[in-house]
């Protein structure tokens, strides 16, 4: 074999002719210097068909390949401008590399699979590159592999509809779920009326027929446009929406609580309490007891389970609007949710505690939906799980060069395409 061949096997590519190496024994870096075969030459990069030419200059461009063990590889061509009848002007196609990308593309789908599977620090220290490169070599990715994602919103059966902030709560994200398959089907920026209405004005008659259900959180505006885009559907609310909203209203009456507890404190001195000295109660009031009447009973750990005891002894108002609580939640396990539902807003009604009786107004205009979330058993496990999932992304996504990259990485992740990015060594192409 000779050298030249060797090379263009260790590439991986075709269709290109290897003229020159050079090696640089101070950076590490060697160049290798190739040119286009005849049959490659003046291609649109999108279309790839044969084209007319627009300039006579030919920059030299350099692509970053795959490193040979600690040494980087580059593949420096010279290419030229072509014209399109369909796309315009565009920089030549290259067989090795995408369309506006400095790296080959067994190079991106290495840095793709890394970016899914590794930390940040761990992919930028392995393949040498700046995360916010990262961000546009996945949204490539995504496009190669699935260049139109319309094709998640066929036969949709269940949709949640869910608004996620990132940038620190400034901006929003708008995520549509297939609830059946648990998978992202449409991801937008922005939050709000306008941007559902694009979601259901890209979908049409037969799509818009199949949906059956939709879920999200209590916002009247949501069901306002669902109205009026679907005819024969059922609105559910998202069961850890109500969780949340019970969770809220119980902070409130905590601190209402804890109020009290400190304006009823005796004033004592700092430092170590005397001999006989009573110490406040009010340790267990703090941080501990939040996580202990927010948590699932079934997660308390043993000293938050001893914080619920004493809540019980010594604050009953307290720990009563704690059953409350539970009890809203044990209502989409319940077997006759109707009936639980209401003994549930009779009692938060009639419980002589402020923040729950606003709390049973509210569960009683979204009585319906409720019901409807009982009615399919919409499993809240999973919902909660993709929404979470979501969350992490958007905190690795820091530092992506913009929203569509985000996105791509959502789309990538929640769904079934995070198995079809694969290490660029399963699909090696036998070069001749
Ligand atoms: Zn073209």
């Amino acid at each position: 074999m000779t050298i030249k061949r060797l090379l263009k096997s260790l590439l991986n590519v075709n269709k290109i002719k290897i003229n020159n190496c050079e090696f640089n024994t101070l950076t590490q870096e060697l160049y290798i210097y190739a040119s286009l075969t005849k049959g490659q030459r003046n291609r649109c990069p999108i279309c790839h068909r044969k084209c007319k030419g627009y300039d006579t200059i030919t920059p030299e461009r350099k692509w970053r390949s795959l490193d040979f063990g600690p040494v980087k590889v580059f593949i420096v061509l010279e290419v030229h401008r072509v014209v399109c009848k369909e796309h315009g002007i565009l920089s030549e196609d290259v067989p090795f590399a995408y369309h506006r990308s400095n790296f080959t593309k067994e190079f991106e789908r290495q840095v793709a699979y890394f970016a899914l599977h590794l930390t940040k620090a761990d992919v930028c220290e392995i393949m040498r590159i700046n995360w916010r490169t990262v961000g546009d070599i996945l949204k490539r990715e995504k496009d190669r592999i699935e260049p139109d994602s319309s094709v998640r919103c066929k036969n949709l059966r269940a949709i949640g509809i869910d608004e996620t902030s990132y940038k620190k709560g400034h901006k929003y994200l708008t995520v549509i779920v297939n609830h059946d398959n648990n998978e992202v089907i449409w991801c937008h920026k922005g939050h709000g009326k306008e941007v559902l209405e694009k979601f259901f004005s890209s979908l049409d008659k037969e799509d818009l027929k199949s949906i059956k259900l939709v879920s999200a959180d209590g916002a009247r505006w949501i069901k306002d446009v669902c109205n009026s885009y679907l005819d024969d559907y059922d609105f559910c609310i998202d069961r850890y929406h109500v969780t949340e909203w019970c969770i809220e209203t119980l902070e409130e009456l905590r601190k209402e609580v804890w109020r009290n507890i400190k304006d009823n404190e005796v004033k004592r001195s700092v430092g170590r309490p005397k001999k006989g000295e009573e110490v406040t109660k009010a340790k267990y009031f703090q941080k501990p007891s939040k996580y202990a009447l927010g948590k699932n009973p079934e997660n308390l750990t043993d000293y938050q389970k001893e914080t619920l005891i004493l809540i019980e002894r010594e604050h009953p108002k307290l720990y009563r609007g704690y059953l409350l609580k539970e009890s809203l939640r044990n209502v989409f396990d319940s077997d006759d949710p109707d009936k639980a539902l209401k003994d549930w807003i009779f009692w938060a009604s009639h419980s002589k505690l402020e923040p729950f009786k606003e709390l049973s107004k509210k569960i009683r205009r979204h009585k319906e939906a409720i019901l409807a979330t009982c009615k399919y058993k919409l499993s809240n496990a999973r919902i909660e799980a993709t929404n979470n999932k979501i969350k992490v992304l958007i905190r690795k996504a820091y530092g992506f060069r913009n929203i569509e990259n985000l996105i791509s990485l959502i789309m990538i992740s929640c769904s079934n395409l995070i198995n079809e990015i694969r290490l660029p060594y399963k699909d090696r192409l036998i070069i001749t």
